[in-house]
């Protein structure tokens, strides 16, 4: 490679770092669209705690205002704080969200659970809404109905892998890389992206908490009550976006 060539390359890597970091910036205060939360995937350390683009009553009575509050100010405050915490150590800091996901292994516990639990709920706050569209359609609900029989059918298994689930963990609706639709479950803060913990691998769709701070405070002890209102939140237009993009 010639030398101009190599300085016009790296130059334009660097304006294109600067535009990203700004991005990434930007959304912090911004909305939740998909496009955003898939660019917040893509940041680098210090992660930092995304703003809802709802108020915290804004889910009732499905799922209640102090929880809310406390699940998303407390509970995922934390996780983002223990995930810079564990990063400022180790080879993976400067990994994006998705890398630090897709490389983390067994041995690296605080950043298993804390890179798990970010991404876990920014994928559930995005998913669900105040207005949500109650149906998926097009192509999803095609995949749907072919894989599952019915929309129906597919909460039905999401209820059962959230209900199997024994202690804390998630629920999961994810594609494969042929964009072959899936329902599974992982403990605590696992995801089918880690791909070093997982039996199998995918990209998520849908990531229902089934960990009691999700729910105990309206619903105690009745989670099949919890998952059966979790789906009047469902934005199934979110899922759409993302099982399209
Ligand atoms: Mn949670």
């Amino acid at each position: 490679m010639h030398k101009r060539e190599f300085l016009k390359i790296t130059g334009l890597s660097i304006a294109g770092m600067a535009l990203a970091n700004n991005l990434f910036a930007d959304n912090l205060n911004d909305d939740f669209s998909v496009e955003k939360i898939t660019n917040l995937s893509h940041s680098i350390a210090p992660f930092e705690l995304p703003k809802l683009n709802y108020a915290f009553d804004a889910l009732e009575p499905h799922i209640d205002k102090q929880t809310m509050e406390i699940h998303f100010s407390k509970h995922h405050q934390s996780y983002v704080t223990n995930l810079n915490k564990a990063l400022e150590n180790d080879a993976l800091k400067g990994k994006t969200l998705l890398e630090i996901l897709g490389k983390v292994t067994a041995k690296q516990a605080a950043i298993r659970n804390n890179a798990g639990g970010h991404y876990n709920h920014m994928l559930y706050w995005e998913i669900i809404s105040p207005n949500p569209q109650n149906m998926p359609t097009g192509t999803l609900l095609d995949a749907i109905k072919t894989q599952f029989g019915s929309v129906d059918a597919l909460k039905e298994q999401l209820s059962k892998a959230g209900m199997e689930r024994f202690g804390s963990g998630w629920a999961w609706l994810c594609m494969d890389k042929k964009k072959k639709l899936f329902v599974c479950s992982t403990p605590n803060q696992d995801n089918p992206l880690m791909k070093k913990l997982v039996k199998q691998q995918g990209t998520p769709l849908i990531g229902i908490d089934v960990w009691e701070h999700a729910y105990y405070l309206k619903y105690q002890n009745k989670r099949a009550e919890y998952l059966k209102n979790f789906f009047n939140v469902l934005d199934w237009a979110k899922v759409e976006k993302k099982f399209g993009a």
